[in-house]
């Protein structure tokens, strides 16, 4: 299967193709449909009017500590557009940490962002390493919006987003030098996500997760972390499932870092706008209450 060609696809049907002799496998499951309509769909103003502030548009939350002083200095009328800007300035530090933790990325080497949405992190990636980043979505629609950014930035050549299945990669065996899903584990049984990631990677490769996972510690999934899987129709696994379906394909924890601490001031921010969903309350009191945690885990391929 070549996959050297940077050839658009018009990322609608459910199997697409880029060229006679490669099919790349979209949705494969009805519950994949779903995801699919999902995104499609999607359109909240918090996920927009953020990326709007720089073009990188991101489907994941923030981390670090809020800039109080900038958001008092803004004046009352000027509040809400210094929040956007402040969340944003949150998940792109999100996206900055998952990058640090790839390790060294020569130019020449190709990356994969498994479950891309509207592709910040796949920009953010080609301006920090320079490298080729491919990235895969359910949604079409994601596709074509990561697609046109990228065109938009002049690196169309060099970062590509497509309508394809995760566990089903059109890449080659050993071809990435790295890989990761940025919040999109929790729509995949893990042992075939992972088994998925270490067949793409090389030797030696990185892989990094950053995801909300359940606590081993608080017993079983609380009613929070039902609500969240309610909301955004997933299945949110347990730290013991990730770190125990690495184990099992390859895959050795070198870095595993709590983020609950460093995620909370996002969340207290993001409760008190405009912009607010309605499962703020669940990421509040889960995380409060030790029965969720957001988590990095960075691992090689070995
Ligand atoms: N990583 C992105 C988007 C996270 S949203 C970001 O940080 O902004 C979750 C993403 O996972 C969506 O793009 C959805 O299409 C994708 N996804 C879910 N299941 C998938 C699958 N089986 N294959 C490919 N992508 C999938």
């Amino acid at each position: 299967m070549t996959t050297t060609d940077f050839t658009p696809t018009t990322n609608t049907a459910t199997t697409t193709a880029t060229n006679s002799a490669t099919a790349i496998p979209g949705p494969a499951t009805p519950y994949q449909d779903d995801i699919a309509r999902y995104w499609d769909q999607e359109a909240r103003p918090v996920n927009l009017r953020l990326g709007d502030v720089d073009g990188l548009y991101h489907h994941h939350y923030g981390i670090g500590d809020v800039d109080r002083a900038a958001i008092a200095a803004s004046g009352d009328g000027d509040r809400e557009k210094q929040v956007i800007a402040e969340l944003h300035r949150l998940e792109s530090a999100q996206a900055d940490l998952l990058l640090d933790h790839l390790g060294h990325v020569p130019r020449d080497a190709t990356l994969v962002d498994a479950g891309c949405g509207r592709g910040g992190s796949m920009i953010m990636a080609h301006q920090r390493f320079g490298c080729r980043v491919e990235g895969l979505t359910l949604s079409a629609k994601q596709a074509d919006f990561a697609n046109q950014r990228a065109h938009r930035a002049g690196i169309d050549q060099s970062v590509r987003a497509r309508v394809c299945n995760m566990l089903d990669m059109p890449f080659e065996t050993g071809q990435a030098a790295a890989s990761w899903n940025n919040e999109s584990s929790m729509y995949v049984d893990l042992h075939d996500l992972f088994a998925e990631h270490s067949r793409v990677l090389e030797v030696g490769g990185r892989y990094v997760t950053i995801t909300g996972c359940w606590n081993p510690v608080y017993g079983q999934p609380s009613k929070w972390v039902s609500l969240i899987n309610a909301h955004f129709e997933c299945n949110i696994h347990s730290r013991r499932e990730y770190l125990r379906a690495m184990a099992d394909n390859r895959l050795v924890p070198q870095t595993i870092i709590d983020l609950t601490p460093a995620t909370l001031p996002y969340w207290e921010l993001r409760a008190t706008s405009s912009l607010v969903t309605g499962i703020e309350e669940a990421f509040l009191n889960s995380y409060r209450d030790g029965s969720f945690q957001y988590l990095l885990i960075a691992a090689d391929r070995v």
